[in-house]
């Protein structure tokens, strides 16, 4: 019976979340072990490397396919791009592999996609999991790559109330937060809504602290009056575009908007929103606008893969 836990995508996200995971799960019982897949060996062999650095009696191994990954795991943690990768993975790789799996033996396989994808992905995708005779939960997060580091993210939990208390002690090694937020596809229901504020979010704080510095303000000021004020958020509380306006020096601003959200990524997201929006015609007049936003800023030279709040650059440059 397969016992190992599987992290597959060790992107920006993932690598962390599996580190934070691996590491618990390991002290908390020795005799865990785990495995880890990248379509890119080297992120997992990058992975394996820290990991054994800083726990060399674990019992770690990299799997050269998703199935392989399946094959030996009670349990299987996906953290891909988006959809056309999730279906890639579960329906070419994991599914066959559980079927094998489930028709012969008392396996009791556990699937946890925290993927940002579309909902409607994400339940055809679970529903075949489950016709497998395994679970599957969507389980995207909030928090970006530093809630990833800390191990303070938020999950967005879609699935059946079983499932959810199954997955819960695996989530808290990663996450602060952990939210039912209904059946399958619900917790990417309520992550998509949250994002499409957040996206809209950061370019109007990038608006105001570039219109804030036109009229001599300095941005630190500036920051500090909008975070203490109605106009606070995490946009510009933690995300905040511009280098040195925030006293620490964690905003990927202030790492050429290195290592964040890619602007790609928040671009499929407003494209996630703009999607179901329109099948369930729920107008949506500043998540198109700002959609068109960043399809422009990641047309831009070198800013399609920086954070997102490289919008800021992309303003800075149209205003000449
Ligand atoms: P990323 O592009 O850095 O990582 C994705 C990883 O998946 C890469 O390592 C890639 O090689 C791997 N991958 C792609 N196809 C694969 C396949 N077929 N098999 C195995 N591995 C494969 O992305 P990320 O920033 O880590 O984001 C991952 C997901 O989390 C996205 O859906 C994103 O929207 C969401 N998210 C990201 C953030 C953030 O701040 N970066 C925050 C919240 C949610």
């Amino acid at each position: 019976r397969p016992t190992s836990t599987s992290f597959i995508g060790l992107g920006r996200m993932g690598y962390q979340m599996a580190l934070n995971l691996f590491s618990k799960q390991h002290l908390n019982a020795n005799e865990a072990s785990f495995i880890v897949c990248d379509a890119v060996p080297e992120a997992a062999q990058a992975f394996c490397s820290e990991f054994t650095s800083q726990y060399p009696e674990a019992q770690i191994s990299i799997a050269s396919t998703p199935a392989e990954a399946a094959f030996a795991s009670s349990k299987i943690i996906t953290m891909l791009p988006s959809s056309p990768q999730v279906k890639s993975v579960y329906n070419e790789s994991i599914i066959p592999t559980l079927r094998k799996l489930h028709a012969t033996s008392s396996a009791d396989t556990l699937c946890i996609d925290s993927t940002t994808l579309d909902v409607s992905v994400a339940r055809e995708v679970a529903a075949s999991v489950v016709d497998t005779g395994a679970q599957m939960i969507d389980a995207p997060v909030s928090g970006g790559v530093s809630g990833a580091k800390a191990g303070t993210l938020s999950f967005l939990v879609g699935g059946t109330e079983e499932c959810f208390i199954q997955a819960q002690p695996v989530l808290s090694l990663m996450g602060g937060r952990i939210i039912h937020c209904g059946p399958s596809g619900a917790g990417l229901a309520a992550k998509i809504c949250n994002n499409l504020v957040l996206g809209v979010e950061q370019i109007v704080v990038a608006e105001a602290m570039l219109l804030g510095q036109s009229l001599g303000l300095n941005p630190a000021v500036l920051a500090s009056v909008i975070n203490s004020s109605t106009g606070g958020c995490w946009s510009s509380s933690t995300n905040n575009p511009v280098p040195s306006a925030l006293p620490d020096k964690s905003p990927p601003c202030e790492r050429d908007y290195e290592g964040g959200f890619a602007t790609v990524l928040m671009l499929k997201d407003m494209g996630l929103a703009s999607h179901v929006a329109e099948q369930y015609k729920s107008p949506l007049p500043l998540g198109e606008a700002a959609k068109e936003i960043y399809e422009e800023v990641a047309k831009t030279p070198d800013l399609a893969n920086k954070d997102f709040s490289a919008v800021y650059r992309f303003l800075q440059q149209q205003s000449g």
